[in-house]
């Protein structure tokens, strides 16, 4: 029996309360539903598993663990550099501290025998070492399993319910070892033989508990086929969904909250900020609710036209919400816009998770009863405290890093959907958008404010360090101030942060005589607040950061980024840096650094950064570099539109055409799928479109 219809009620370790936080927050009621939730990413545990030798190194690799014994230690005389010869018997490699130079040598003794772990840095491709590395006596670092294990996004609410990543794991394995007879196909034989896709049972015990990289590969080629098939036979067979909108609110009048705005701002609009505008307005206009998309490069000026958005609303007798993904962004549009709407009659407020209770509790009323028009704020506004008196326009900035529910529940918030706004700088092209949203609107602010000096880009190596320190301390002297970014990602935390920490007292020696700030996603949100407004106010004129001030921020003064590590940024995530600087007239410019060993695809990534500042260009070229197929491990850069749950439009363009041929050949024959043999499609898209489309139409 096929026991995946189940409700997941039945499931061992599942009471109420975890079915409800389930279904609330990842819309999940049956064991077949769980199923389809699949794993973001794995966690290669073998990596750590292995012990390398130094003989076999080569420039290919990262992360090592080595087993063998420290020769000597030998220290720089200049500056706090510790630098141990280690041999494991079949070669030699440096390993380098700059801090606790005077405990290592007591703590790790020469010949005795560690378990070395940590990054490789090569110089001129044969030079190696390893910097900071951890050391262990006996082999820690193979703790755990020793396979792919799949880590699943959770949320706040799950965590509380105690439905972490490896709970769900364990669900999983519950579901898929109850469910004795293979799971029934969702795809047609015919389809299935062509494409030689292996069968959705054996993908979803591999996309799950993956039991060979090549198993998985196929097993999320299959799924992303099948997601990316049902999502555009959908989309074609019902061509009129845009007319079968839900009813909105009409925004008729343009009314003085407009006006103030417009007679007030310090600039004349762009074209394109006027276009789009008027495209937002009409919508606003029709009765129906609005679903449109934003697009405009960093810097194109999306806030005011998601002002004058919202100021119709008021206008309208509505209230407006602006929700962002970080407190700094929430912050700093919060400021903008009182600044904007300084004079008029516009009450604004701020409610982010940092907010102090005494302030909620005298904001919330005022919210409820109408009395302030625009709440700024994070994901805090979703909270179930938070209640409007009318909701008319929800602007989502920066929406790829939103999930569904997220912005489901901001919509749940009036019995009549308010319209929804979305805001990105990371442009998705045309041609896939429409594949695979079909109904929603897309707007381009395709112009930037004039006056704006393109950034120029360098790409330099680290030996010139001491240059470009140079060239910052000049940019300094004339009152500029300076980013620095490091990398940041999970399966590295702990060394990242340690290259962080070095890289602040490194700048902090050179610069001396300027106040530097400090940034990272590990602070408290209110510290990191406070250091980000010590830059933004200019209290500070260096900020060291990790890319938490990738959205977003605004800081007119600041005239050159610098990003280390650079080979370790995807493309759309350098150019979103890189957007942080060049906000003003002045000339800005953005360096990245990196070391001689580049994989051809980062160098690729850096070149197309000093070629192009457009950052359409950049997304076409990302589009270009990573094309179809998987990478496991890395966190996914770049957009990836929320709504589906395996593919990404950008990442799988390959699967979606091949998908979208099929589509079009059984569409062809057959336009509304009357043959019996369609039957098993049929049933399909109905479940689809009631478990997975209703959801979905409601949101984007
Ligand atoms: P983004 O599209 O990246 O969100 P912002 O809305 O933050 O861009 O705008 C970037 C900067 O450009 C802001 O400082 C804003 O005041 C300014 N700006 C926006 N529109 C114009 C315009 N039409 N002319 C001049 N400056 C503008
Ligand atoms: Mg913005």
């Amino acid at each position: 029996m096929d026991t995946s219809n189940q409700n997941i009620i039945h499931l061992q370790g599942i009471g109420s309360q975890k079915v409800e936080v389930l279904e609330k927050e990842i819309n999940v009621v049956s064991c077949q539903d769980m199923l389809y939730y699949f794993p973001y990413r794995y966690k290669d545990q073998r990596k750590s598993y292995r012990v390398d030798k130094i003989r076999e190194i080569n420039i290919e690799m990262s992360y090592v663990q080595l087993k063998g014994r420290i020769l000597r230690y030998s220290r720089s005389l200049n500056y706090p550099r510790l630098s141990g010869i280690f041999d494991d018997g079949t070669g030699t490699i440096e390993l380098v501290w700059f801090n606790s130079i005077n405990w290592v040598p007591k703590y790790y003794k020469i010949d005795e025998e560690y378990y070395v772990y940590g990054k490789l840095r090569f110089f001129r491709g044969k030079y190696i070492s390893i910097v900071n590395p951890q050391i262990k006596t006996e082999c820690k670092f193979c703790e755990g399993v020793t396979r792919m294990q799949g880590i699943y996004r959770t949320t706040a609410k799950m965590k509380k319910a105690s439905l972490d990543s490896n709970t769900i794991s364990q669900i999983m394995r519950q579901i898929l070892e109850y469910t004795k007879e293979p799971l029934s196909e969702t795809l047609p034989t015919g389809i299935i033989d062509k494409c030689k896709l292996i069968s959705l049972d054996e993908a979803i015990h591999n996309i799950h508990f993956p039991k060979s990289d090549n198993l998985l590969e196929q097993a999320q080629y299959r799924l992303k086929f099948e997601e990316l098939f049902y999502v555009q036979l959908a989309n074609l067979l019902n061509p009129n969904r845009r007319k079968k909108q839900l009813d909105g609110f009409c925004f008729s009048k343009v009314g003085e909250n407009f006006h103030f705005l417009k007679n007030n701002l310090p600039f004349e609009l762009t074209h394109a900020q006027e276009r789009v505008f008027n495209e937002i307005r009409q919508d606003m206009n029709t009765g129906k609710q609005m679903n449109r998309l934003v697009q405009g490069d960093v810097g194109s000026g999306k806030t005011v036209v998601a002002l004058l958005s919202i100021l119709t609303a008021i206008d309208n007798g509505f209230q407006g919400a602006i929700m962002v993904p970080t407190e700094i962004l929430a912050t700093q549009h919060y400021e903008t816009i009182s600044h904007l709407l300084e004079g008029s009659t516009v009450k604004v407020a701020l409610l982010t998770g940092s907010t102090k209770n005494k302030v909620r509790e005298e904001m919330l009323p005022k919210v409820k009863s109408g009395d302030i028009q625009i709440l700024i704020g994070t994901h805090a506004l979703i909270e179930d405290s938070v209640e409007f008196s009318n909701l008319g326009l929800v602007v989502v900035d920066e929406q790829h890093r939103f999930g569904v529910t997220q912005r489901a529940k901001l919509w749940d918030k009036n019995s009549t959907p308010p319209h929804v706004l979305v805001m990105t700088a990371t442009p998705i092209p045309r041609t896939m958008a429409m594949t695979v949203y079909g109904d929603l609107n897309i707007s381009t602010i395709d112009e930037l404010p004039p006056g704006r000096k393109p950034i120029r880009t360098y790409h330099i190596y680290d030996e010139k360090r001491n240059k470009m320190y140079e060239y910052v301390r000049e940019q300094l002297k004339i009152g500029k101030q300076v980013y620095i970014v490091y990398p940041l990602i999970e399966e590295n935390e702990k060394i990242d942060l340690i290259n962080l920490q070095e890289g602040f007292r490194a700048v902090s020696k050179v610069f001396p005589e300027y106040s530097i700030s400090k940034v990272h996603g590990q602070m408290k949100p209110e510290e990191k607040n406070q250091e980000m407004q010590k830059f933004v106010s200019g209290e500070t004129q260096v900020m060291v950061s990790t890319t938490v001030i990738e959205v977003g921020i605004d800081v007119k003064n600041a005239s050159v980024i610098i990003i280390e590590n650079a080979e370790r940024f995807g493309l759309s995530q350098l150019h979103q840096l890189r957007g942080r600087v060049g906000r003003g007239t002045e000339q800005a410019v953005c360096i990245l650094i990196t070391n001689y060993e580049l994989s051809k695809e980062a160098q690729k990534r850096i070149n197309v950064m000093t070629k192009t500042n457009n950052g359409f260009e950049v997304a076409e070229e990302d589009l270009k570099l990573r094309g179809p197929g998987s990478i496991i491990g890395t966190k996914q850069s770049g957009f990836a539109p929320k709504k589906l749950r395996i593919a990404n439009v950008s990442k799988d363009v390959n699967i979606l055409i091949r998908a979208r041929n099929f589509v079009y050949e059984i569409l062809n024959a057959d336009p509304a799928l009357k043959d019996p043999r369609c039957n098993l499609l049929k049933q399909q898209l109905h479940k689809w479109n009631t478990k997975y489309q209703t959801q979905w139409a409601r949101i984007s």
